[in-house]
């Protein structure tokens, strides 16, 4: 399906100058984190541009993702995916060559049943949880999967390649719960060694910890917002400090432009009313495109060369912008975030006109929104 008239520009260039940024940030190895089709952007152009940036490791959320990576012959990074679940296809996983985490009993009886039914050697993460209270191994649960993970590897079925863990405050540079959970997974680590495992890598920063945090690197950082360009940390820096630019640019053309006199009411419930007599103009954007319905009179938007606020209620499909007596014409484009540093908004300015973080600004841009690639401002085809 293509849509006309609306546009989610994605700059491969940038994501992967941003991956070469962060590279140049660490002695570590970068995995570069494409889950969720990579934060919108695309999964595959977006792992190809990481990779070329110099990311030797991707890592998605879903067993399908990765998957989906091997299938289109993405075959030369490591590849983690960690959000497993039962009865998860653990041997395609092994077949394809793909790097499972595992913070439990069930899941490493599973991967280990599908190791001796396959005849291979399953590569497992044993993740611990070191204070985020998700989705790691509880520390006291521990000793007991290493040694499960300690006979399965003596059995020749498993080899645990990983060891890791995720931080919960890492966007607050500082914050005394990374030191702490640091110390909880120096001790995991600790004593999984001590058990005789020997791990490739340890792993435990995300984007705000690869770049505020490089005590916490280890072997391998696990960026995934700055691969996009967004910062992590926008209460300290914008992406330019740390040598990231956005890399998705969501457009639109006008597809109605009207004048209407002064006080009349502006979409849904008439939550904006025309000062004076103006040109209205209708973008084909709403919150099934992923354009949060918060946006509603506060959504940032440039349009005819300057920024302005969404009039009115933004609707499923549309949404309206009150242009004044600007010189504007149906066709013209409008930008709802970019680079910014042409003026416009960024996603970071729709995070904080609607209360919420950039990551959930670009990652809910819709299936239905073309996804167009871009190299140094020419469209190309990934
Ligand atoms: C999403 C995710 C990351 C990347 O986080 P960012 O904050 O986007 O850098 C890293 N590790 C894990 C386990 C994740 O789920």
């Amino acid at each position: 399906m293509t849509r006309q008239h609306v546009a989610a520009r994605v700059d491969l260039g940038a994501i992967r100058a941003n991956v070469a940024a962060l590279r140049a940030a660490t002695s570590a190895e970068v995995l570069a984190v494409v889950k969720a089709d990579g934060y919108g952007h695309g999964l595959l152009p977006s792992a190809r541009a990481a990779v070329a940036g110099g990311a030797t490791w991707l890592g998605t959320a879903l067993l399908d993702e990765a998957l989906e990576l091997r299938a289109a012959g993405i075959t030369a990074p490591r590849v983690l995916a960690w959000l497993i679940g039962p009865g998860e296809a653990w041997a395609d996983a092994l077949a394809a060559d793909v790097d499972v985490s595992v913070n439990a009993g069930w899941a490493l009886d599973e991967v280990v049943a599908a190791a001796r039914q396959t005849g291979t050697t399953a590569r497992v993460h044993l993740k611990v949880d070191s204070g985020l209270g998700r989705g790691g191994a509880a520390p006291a649960d521990w000793a007991d999967l290493v040694e499960a993970a300690r006979k399965a590897e003596a059995e020749g079925v498993v080899r645990v390649v990983g060891l890791w863990s995720h931080l919960a405050y890492a966007d607050a540079p500082g914050h005394p719960t990374i030191v702490r959970q640091a110390e909880v997974f120096r001790e995991a680590v600790a004593l999984a060694e001590g058990a005789g495992i020997d791990p490739e890598v340890r792993h435990l920063a995300n984007s705000a910890a690869t770049l505020t945090a490089p005590e916490h690197h280890f072997d391998l950082v696990r960026p995934g917002l700055a691969v996009y360009g967004l910062s992590p940390v926008p209460d300290v820096a914008g992406p330019s400090s740390y040598g990231l630019r956005p890399a998705m640019t969501l457009a639109a053309n006008l597809v109605h432009v009207k004048r209407v006199p002064a006080g009349s009411g502006v979409s849904y419930g008439h939550i904006y009313t025309t000062e004076r007599e103006t040109t209205l103009g209708l973008v084909p954007l709403g919150y099934a495109d992923g354009v949060p319905r918060a946006g509603g009179n506060v959504g940032p938007v440039l349009a005819a060369g300057r920024s302005r606020t969404v009039a009115g209620r933004v609707c499923m499909d549309q949404l309206v912008l009150d242009l004044g007596d600007d010189d504007v014409a149906v066709g013209d484009e409008v930008v709802l975030f970019g680079p910014g540093d042409d003026g416009g908004p960024t996603a970071q300015d729709w995070a904080e006109a609607t209360g919420t973080i950039s990551n959930e600004i670009v990652t809910r841009v819709g299936p239905r929104d073309p996804r167009v690639y871009v190299e140094g401002g020419r469209e190309v085809t990934p």
